[in-house]
């Protein structure tokens, strides 16, 4: 017989395992079915979580090869230990799997290893890791299976030389010519990481710019600093297609933006253009849930339900941006609304950031969204240069950048190219949450010396009384 749930989550990600705490917080019986042999999703086994180790631990070894000597220390027999340096990323990864392994014994959550499928709206077929077929009823099913990357038909991931980001985290050895097709934020942070510990990397990007979706100011900042540091980035360039040959090179052909033929030759090809919602598999046409043909992503209302009303969904796999901090954010909201509490997601105040050196950080509105929606705005800008604490660290590349209403000064965006900018960020997304100013920030006491200090600045510019430009 079927083992009965309140509650059967599909995908143990950042929106499935934190939707299943949370309802089981909330006195729910959960189920949570995970494909994958252990817990956290893409974020944690092959995502953010990966990345940032090898963003780390890559940054450290540029940090001594190339800055030390200017803070005064020598270092001689530089070498990178790429196994130890893979084997440390492992590691990090295993301890927040099995972090979330206990936090579901903690909260009394049944994990099921397994590939679900919906039988109809309150049941689940799970086909086991073990081999064995698991029935499991639900009184509401949330389906949160993510995404995968997407493949250019053109040329398809071979996992060896064309390779998605799964790969391009676990290289056994440095890359001679790391190709990245596709400026966006995962192709600039792998990108960085191989260009830091050797690689050439040549970034190319069919739109005008990369980071479309950031401030034009902000990303074009990044741009050049990335530039400096090595990574060649073509714009307006279009991949057209790849072969490769007995040895795994590849010889990838592309067009500029005026029709000229290029050709690459790359050792690897990383193709970051995008990922696409993940419901393969899952049985929904069967039982009639709706999926957007073109984008893969599944309708949903302000309660997360699907056209099935016992069937709901979140993260990656409905719409928004594709990023671990939303679909966590979905999981709590959904789980107190199915509790019949109240539960809510600002989609306005979602931070997103690019974790390259320099990072780059934002929330809410660009300023060419602003002037296309014919907002009057008021612009603060300072520069790291001018931050004590920036120069302590040697690190006074960049800026923040505040775009505030003109009328009622409320902040409408706010865009940080520079050092820990991923932290920085987060003071913005409060007072953006609360419907706070650009007059709130610059009457708040930042300590000193500190980054902050610059979005203080950054605040006080807007009216222009900026104290250290
Ligand atoms: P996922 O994390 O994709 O989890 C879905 C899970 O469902 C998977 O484990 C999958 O195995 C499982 N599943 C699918 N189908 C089934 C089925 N039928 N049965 C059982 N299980 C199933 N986001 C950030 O916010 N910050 C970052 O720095 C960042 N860096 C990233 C770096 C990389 C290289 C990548 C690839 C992504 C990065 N992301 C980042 C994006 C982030 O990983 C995703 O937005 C996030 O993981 C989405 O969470 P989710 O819960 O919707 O789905």
């Amino acid at each position: 017989m079927a083992e009965r749930y309140d509650l059967v989550v599909i995908g143990a990600g950042p929106g499935g395992y934190v939707a299943a705490i949370r309802a089981a917080q909330l006195g729910m019986k959960v189920a949570c079915v995970e494909k994958r042999a252990t817990l956290g999703g893409v974020c944690l086994n092959i995502g953010c979580i990966p990345s940032k180790a090898l963003l780390d631990s890559s940054e450290y070894y540029h940090l001594a090869a190339a800055k030390f000597a200017r803070h005064g220390i020598k270092v001689s027999g530089l070498e990178i230990d790429l196994p130890t340096m893979h084997k440390r990323k492992d590691g990090v990864v295993k301890g927040l799997t099995d972090g979330v392994a206990y936090l579901f014994k903690k909260n009394k959550i049944t994990p099921v290893f397994g590939a679900a499928r919906l039988v109809s709206g309150t049941a689940v077929q799970v086909a086991g890791n073990d081999g064995k077929t698991i029935d499991l009823e639900a009184g509401h099913v949330l389906l949160a299976t993510g995404s995968a990357p997407i493949n250019l038909p053109f040329m398809p991931f071979d996992g060896k030389t064309i390779v998605s980001s799964t790969e391009a985290l676990a290289f056994d050895k440095v890359p001679e010519h790391l190709l990245v097709v596709g400026g966006g934020a995962i192709g600039l942070e792998l990108g960085s990481v191989w260009n830091r510990l050797g690689a050439k990397v040549t970034v190319v990007e069919f739109l005008p710019r990369i980071v479309p979706s950031s401030d034009f100011e902000i990303g074009e900042h990044l741009r050049k600093s990335l530039r400096k540091q090595g990574l060649e980035i073509l714009t307006e360039t279009k991949v057209t297609g790849a072969e490769v040959d007995k040895a795994g090179r590849a010889k990838v052909a592309a067009e500029d933006k005026d029709g000229k033929a290029l050709t690459f030759d790359a050792d690897k090809v990383l193709v970051s253009v995008g990922r696409r919602a993940y419901s393969e598999g899952l049985g929904l046409a069967e039982v009639g849930v709706e999926v957007d043909p073109k984008s893969g992503k599944v309708p949903v209302d302000k309660y997360f339900r699907t056209n099935v009303p016992t069937v709901s969904a979140i993260g990656d796999l409905i719409a928004g941006p594709m990023l671990a901090h939303k679909a966590e954010d979905e999981g709590v909201a959904f789980a107190e609304l199915l509790a019949g509490k109240p539960g809510h997601v600002d989609y306005d105040t979602i931070p997103n950031v690019v974790y390259t050196w320099p990072e780059l950080a934002s929330v809410g509105q660009t300023e060419e969204q602003l002037k296309e929606k014919g907002v009057e705005y008021r612009v603060g800008k300072s520069a790291f240069m001018a931050n004590g604490r920036a120069k302590a660290m040697d690190e006074t590349e960049g800026m923040v950048k505040l775009l505030a209403d003109a009328r009622t000064d409320r902040l409408l965006g706010a865009h940080i190219v520079g050092p820990r900018a991923s932290d920085l960020i987060a003071e913005l997304v409060t007072v953006m949450e609360f419907g706070g100013s650009s007059e709130d920030v610059a009457r708040t006491c930042h300590a000193h010396p500190t980054l902050s200090e610059a979005v203080k600045e950054a605040a006080l510019a807007v009216d222009k009384r900026s104290i250290s430009a």
